[in-house]
């Protein structure tokens, strides 16, 4: 098989795993190759549901065959079948659902809610001192980070993180710009400022909160953070959260938002309710940026402000 057509089948077998996630598959127990003849579906050899995702089912795939058209092409059949004669779709298809859920290539999930798969965890009972010693531990490491070569040798420093260590409210962003490039702090130029009405509108303090951004260094250009860049820098990001262990997220922008749940939806259709993520309760919204842009878009960023706030059980004022 060439490479596109090596390509092809790889996503298809991807395509495949992923119907089978959706329908609440996460592990296959044996899988039995395609006859060299079959092509067509057939009810008894689509994948067995059992329970809800929500109920982490193990579910159990025996077949004969193995044809999930539902999501596949006719070419995308062929491919697959020759990939089955050749011995390669089984090495395709036999990697966990949870492997794949992670990968880059597969992040085409419509709705998270159905999708995430962060295990739950407990509450941190590190103190405040505890963990603002081992933020710092993690900001020297991301000060010397070079994993993205463009960004370390273009940045004029690395932008971590700040605020409470405790925060019970973590807002995530996108990447710094100029003005955060260059005090070290993220949210600090124009619609840092806006984001600081924001916090007062929301009768908190910047230092209430914690404030981190998917990426720890500016792109050039202010262009959005590659793929790889945010792969690269999920590691800190993924460190900052379990150590504040706040019990909300905010993300800042569809750039926050696709990065943290893995999802394509866009930023509007997001809003407006909250995704699991471990224990803690995400909430998307626009990015101050987009509000400088659209300052209609204001009342729905207020709107939810005051659904995160309910669900703390804090009312708040009505804004102008
Ligand atoms: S963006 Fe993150 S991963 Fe990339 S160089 Fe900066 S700190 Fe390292």
């Amino acid at each position: 098989m060439n490479e596109k057509a090596n390509y092809r089948t790889q996503r298809a077998a991807r395509q495949l795993i992923e119907s089978w996630q959706r329908s609440g598959v996460t592990h296959l127990k044996r899988v039995v190759p395609v006859p060299q003849q079959a092509t067509q579906p057939s009810a008894s050899h689509q994948p067995v549901v059992q329970q809800p995702i929500s109920q982490k089912p193990v579910t159990v795939v025996e077949s004969e065959t193995v044809v999930p058209t539902a999501v596949m092409s006719e070419p995308q059949v062929k491919e697959m079948n020759h990939a089955v004669n050749q011995g390669t779709l089984l090495q395709q298809i036999e990697v966990s659902a949870t492997e794949v859920s992670s990968s880059e290539e597969v992040n085409e999930i419509d709705d998270p809610r159905k999708e995430m798969s962060v295990p739950r965890t407990t509450k941190s009972k590190l103190t405040k001192g505890d963990r603002q010693a081992e933020l710092e531990i993690i900001a020297e490491q991301v000060s010397q980070c070079q994993k993205c070569p463009e960004l370390a040798s273009t940045r004029t420093q690395t932008v971590f993180g700040v605020g409470n260590p405790r925060a019970k409210i973590m807002f995530i962003g996108e990447a710094p710009g100029a003005d955060e490039d260059k005090q070290g702090e993220p949210f600090v130029g124009r619609a840092g400022k806006l984001m600081d009405k924001i916090i007062e509108a929301c009768q908190i303090k910047r230092s209430d909160i914690y404030i981190a951004n998917i990426l720890r260094c500016r792109p050039p250009g202010n262009r959005n953070p590659s793929d790889v860049e945010a792969a690269n820098c999920r590691g800190f990001l993924d460190a900052q959260i379990e150590i504040v262990d706040p019990d909300y997220i905010v993300c800042w922008g569809s750039v926050s938002a696709k990065n943290l749940l893995h999802s394509e939806m866009p930023i509007g259709k997001m809003r407006g309710r909250f995704y699991e993520y471990g224990r803690t309760k995400v909430l998307c919204t626009y990015h101050p940026s987009y509000l400088l842009r659209n300052p209609s878009a204001k009342k729905d960023v207020w709107e939810d402000m005051i659904f995160l706030f309910k669900d703390m059980g804090i009312t708040l004022k009505a804004q102008k």
